[in-house]
């Protein structure tokens, strides 16, 4: 079904349709930096052709599914993923250059998002409201119609998974930007979705660049409901996009992370996931837990014991499946050394490196995991996201100090606490900002089931879970007065 890499097309109308500009885009494999296929280029006119026929579908044969054949057909697309889980993690990890391993798990968690979404379609329900004598009142849940989905490149099928799966669940049609950096696995992904029965035209892919197709897919008045996963900058560009013709928009914007470790934590319980967290997709992950907070009396023992896991780990080329492959691409990386040369420039302290192994091409974008100590709260390091794999680490002397410390940035994602005393885990889950507190364990992200998201920089609305159907949806309120 789906064209060889190299033909690019966009797939709109489970149809494989060439860009209207015949303009292409190179694919680069970031373990070996050489280019191994090509995408369409999609522009306004593509988006334009992929928001009517999303519209057309709406208002015709998927508009008029009901909710349990909507859910049947999210239930069989995921049997047809886990299918394939080898193909499709096979493209992601070329693609992006994450460890096939990596890749495995992301095709499941896909294949998740699809069986707990189409579990779900037929459980989503409005409320009668009690009103004035004489009156029934009640609530209808309704889909927004079209919903745009702007995907980034890191974990491509996860997001696309908790974003689409959950907008065709409720009942919209959807047009899908994904990542210029990650968009073959969808396409594969897209081609299973026909195959299994979705009716034409309810969720169409055109891929490019984020200034064009992203922009025009934002600015669309056919979009009635936009979600975006990505940079804090572009995020603003795409709320004010959505703005102009006054579409809801979500944002997921990433994080800075931190995992406080109280001195009377379980540390051989902690220890996998302080460093899971921070190397997992090699850091490129918007929940990375980027920054680490250690109660000042375990401070040296602790740094020692992550130091010495640092030096370690093993960077390479996604098929040697080590502790964490190459970055995206080279902007990414450049983005990275900037950040370590201005850490350089302050003077904060390296505490260990891990290795990029010897067989890593030379073109690959690779960097090795990197632990510092004595991160200032005030410097770049500490307070933006790198989004590669660089854990700071600073010491702290007692809970309001460590509060101070973790909510000190302008992001708020996610946090992770370690320690054994009861009170205080509940203390700490309601004074830190983050849109996911985990106590004695760090999810990157969590399960499928939990509701996540963002406050501040880190965005607004809530994406998985139950939660997401809601954003996916608007309700009509019905007031019926009969006497
Ligand atoms: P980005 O935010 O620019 O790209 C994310 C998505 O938005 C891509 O699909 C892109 O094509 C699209 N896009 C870009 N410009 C757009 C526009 N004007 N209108 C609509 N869509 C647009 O991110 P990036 O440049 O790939 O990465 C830069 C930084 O963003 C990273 O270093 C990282 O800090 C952060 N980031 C965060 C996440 C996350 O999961 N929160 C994901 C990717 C990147």
């Amino acid at each position: 079904m789906l064209p060889s890499m190299t033909h690019n097309a966009h797939f709109i109308g489970n149809q494989w349709v060439s860009t209207l500009s015949g303009e292409t885009l190179p694919v680069l494999n970031p373990s070996s930096g050489e280019i191994f296929a090509r995408i369409a280029r999609g522009n306004r006119a593509d988006i334009d052709a992929a928001v009517a026929t999303a519209r057309q579908a709406f208002a015709g044969p998927w508009g008029r599914l009901s909710a349990l054949e909507r859910g049947r057909l999210l239930a069989r697309w995921a049997e047809a993923i886990l299918a394939n889980q080898d193909e499709l993690a096979g493209i992601e990890s070329t693609d992006t250059g994450k460890p096939l391993k990596q890749a495995r798990a992301d095709v499941v968690a896909l294949a998740r998002y699809f069986e707990f979404y189409g579990g779900a379609a037929d459980k989503l329900h409005g409320q009668t409201i009690p009103y004035q004598e004489g009156y029934t009142v009640l609530t209808i849940r309704e889909p927004h119609g079209v919903t745009g989905h702007i995907i980034p490149w890191n974990y491509p099928m996860q997001i696309f998974g908790r974003s689409v799966g959950a907008a065709l669940a409720a009942g919209n049609a959807c047009v899908v930007k994904p990542a210029e950096d990650g968009c073959l696995s969808l396409l594969r992904v897209a081609a299973l979705a026909a195959e299994v029965g979705f009716p034409a035209g309810a969720l169409n892919i055109v891929t490019g660049l984020g200034a064009e197709a992203g922009q025009a897919l934002a600015e669309h008045p056919g979009i009635d409901h936009i979600s975006f996963t990505g940079s804090p900058d572009t995020g603003k560009r795409v709320a004010i996009a959505g703005a102009s013709h006054h579409c809801p928009v979500t944002l997921e914007l990433g994080g800075k992370s931190p995992q406080l470790v109280f001195a009377d934590a379980d540390l051989d319980a902690a220890m996998p996931m302080l460093v899971g967290a921070i190397i997992q997709n090699a850091g490129q992950t918007c929940s990375a837990g980027s920054r680490v907070l250690i109660e000042r009396a375990i401070y040296e023992p602790l740094l020692e014991r992550l130091a010495q896991r640092f030096s370690q780990l093993r960077a390479g080329p996604a098929d040697l499946d080590l502790d964490l492959g190459p970055l995206v691409n080279r902007k990414q990386q450049q983005r990275v050394w900037d950040f370590l040369s201005d850490a350089q420039a302050d003077g904060i302290p390296i505490v260990a490196q891990g290795e990029v192994v010897d067989e890593a091409p030379a073109k690959g974008y690779y960097q090795a995991p990197v632990l510092l100590r004595d991160v200032p709260p005030a410097s770049r390091l500490w307070q933006d996201e790198v989004f590669g794999p660089v854990l700071s680490a600073a010491a702290f002397d007692d809970e309001d100090e460590a509060v101070a410390l973790a909510n000190g940035t302008p992001y708020g994602l996610v946090a992770g606490v370690w320690t054994r005393d009861g009170a205080r885990q509940f203390r700490m889950a309601r004074r830190l900002e983050a849109g996911q507190v985990f106590i004695n364990n760090y999810g990157a992200g969590g399960g499928v089931e939990l509701p996540f998201g963002g406050v501040r920089h880190s965005g607004h609305g809530r994406e998985k879970g139950f939660e997401a159907l809601y954003g996916f949806t608007r309700l009509k309120t019905v007031a019926l007065r009969h006497g």
